[in-house]
């Protein structure tokens, strides 16, 4: 009795206090006001590609144009979220949601005073100096082009076919999901099932490869174990792949040398020095002779300037993208510029801009400079690219992190990471939910499904 009056009286309180809200709060109104339309502005920059290079470029020309009537910004792009490339490997182990990793654009780039359009770039005519994109053609004075990577296959028979490549938010899902198929035939059959159905290739032993590895390992042994308890985790196979003598070979040695370690720990076989030469859908063939019976392989290994770089008019080489100059001006014009991993920019030093999330920013912040110099008849300045570092998770408590030249390894290092991109995350909500679901697996393992496409 005594606990039903108390769950009335918490009821009677949740009820009231929504009750007061209500009241106290505004009907809200959604006000319809005339925006200028894009094609009405004296100067029009359109920047394609929604990503971290367009997003901050779009950003940041808002910011420098605020108290400016001649000015408009338009970015067109692919989807309506940009993807929070650091934080994919965490939708694998279900530590991160995947509405988390994809940050909404829309409403962001409207708040800053920019037009958005969700569409595909299909052709740029830069004598019209117009862009086709979803069969709409939309003007510009200047263009910034920032479009991404995608997966290289460097021509290898099945991988197209056969694996799991990182193409976007999906892949994360898409190999949850693979684990979880696996589990439930494995449960179906008793365990009767081949090994290749439970051994898992990672392709690539570079940042994204390590992070995938050790996030199969945290799906495996910790978030699905109570689900499945029949099937032994340690049944299931991880290799890594790596065509290095060492994997994470972008980073300091004393670093990669605890990486492995920590591989070594979460029981993933790395095998470096070797290629894959072939991959069907029963196993995957290395250029040493060997083969791993596998019939779920991921595949990292590679990625190359955006693919969509082939429909335009512009000069560049297929795996580092458009030719530019020191200033990120597409070679041979001076209204149309080029950032991000679709561009082979060089640093003012002539080194070339590694293709990673922070040089995008800044070629972002550095292109809306320049396109602003460059309508006002100012000179733009050359790009210089200063890295502050990486930082690289390997499962749910360890990372390994160069920061300004400091080393240091472990959980301290693995919480650095967390601060580090939540704060860099663009939705305020995502930040906070993300935060929220890290302290919540705390205490509870996070519960996994299987939404079926
Ligand atoms: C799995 C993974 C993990 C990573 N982790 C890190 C990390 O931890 N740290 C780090 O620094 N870097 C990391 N990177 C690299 C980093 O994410 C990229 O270097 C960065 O996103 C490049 O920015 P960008 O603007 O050039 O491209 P993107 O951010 O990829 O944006 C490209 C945009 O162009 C749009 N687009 C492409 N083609 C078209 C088209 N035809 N029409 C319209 N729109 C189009 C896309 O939809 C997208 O919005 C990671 C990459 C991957 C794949």
């Amino acid at each position: 009795m005594k606990r039903v009056g108390k769950l009335a009286l918490a009821a009677g309180a949740v009820a009231g206090g929504v009750a007061l809200k209500r009241a106290l709060e505004p009907e809200p109104r959604y006000e319809v006001w005339e925006r200028r339309p894009f094609r009405d502005f004296e100067k029009k920059v359109l920047i394609v590609g929604g990503g971290f290079g367009g997003y901050t470029a779009a950003k940041e020309l808002c910011r420098l144009t605020e108290r400016r009537e001649d000015v408009g910004v338009m970015v067109v792009s692919r989807e309506n979220y940009f993807t929070f490339w650091p934080m994919l490997a965490g939708i694998i182990s279900s530590g991160i949601e995947s509405r988390n990793v994809a940050q909404p654009i829309r409403r962001a780039l409207i708040r800053h005073g920019a037009s958005f359009r969700r569409a595909e770039l299909e052709a740029v005519d830069p004598q019209q100096q117009t862009v086709r994109a979803s069969a709409a053609t939309i003007p510009y004075d200047h263009l910034v082009l920032a479009l991404g990577a995608s997966p290289a296959y460097f021509g290898i028979p099945g991988v197209e076919e056969h694996a799991i490549s990182i193409r976007g938010i999906s892949a994360g899902e898409e190999i949850r999901n693979r684990v979880i198929e696996r589990y439930e035939e494995t449960t179906l059959a008793r365990g009767e099932v081949p090994d290749s159905k439970l051994t898992f290739v990672v392709i690539g032993g570079g940042a994204t490869g390590v992070e995938t590895a050790a996030e199969l390992h945290t799906l495996v042994r910790k978030t699905l174990a109570p689900d499945y308890p029949n099937i032994d985790p340690r049944r299931v196979r991880i290799v890594l792949v790596d065509a290095n003598p060492e994997v994470l070979k972008e980073i300091d040695p004393s670093l990669r040398k605890l990486a492995r370690k920590k591989l070594a720990q979460l029981d993933v076989e790395v095998r470096n020095n070797v290629r894959a030469r072939e991959i069907t859908a029963e196993k995957v063939v290395l250029n040493d002779g060997t083969e791993i019976l596998s019939e779920n392989v991921i595949w990292t290994a590679g990625s190359r300037a955006s693919e969509s770089l082939a429909n335009l008019p512009f000069d560049h080489d297929e795996r580092r993208g458009l030719a530019t100059d020191a200033c990120l001006r597409v070679r041979g014009y001076t209204n149309v510029w080029g950032i991000g991993d679709c561009a082979a920019n060089t640093s003012s030093d002539g080194s070339p801009v590694p293709p990673n999330a922070q040089a995008a920013v800044q070629m972002g912040r550095a292109v809306a400079r320049n396109v602003l110099a460059a309508l006002d008849g100012r000179e733009p300045e050359p790009f210089t690219y200063r890295s502050a570092g990486q930082l690289v998770e390997i499962g749910s408590e360890y990372a390994v992190n160069d920061v300004m030249g400091l080393k240091f390894s472990g959980l301290l290092a693995s919480l650095f990471w967390r601060a580090t991109y939540l704060y860099k995350l663009e939705s305020p909500q995502s930040r906070l939910r993300i935060g929220l679901d890290w302290f919540l697996d705390l205490f509870t393992d996070p519960a996994v499904t299987q939404i079926r496409r």
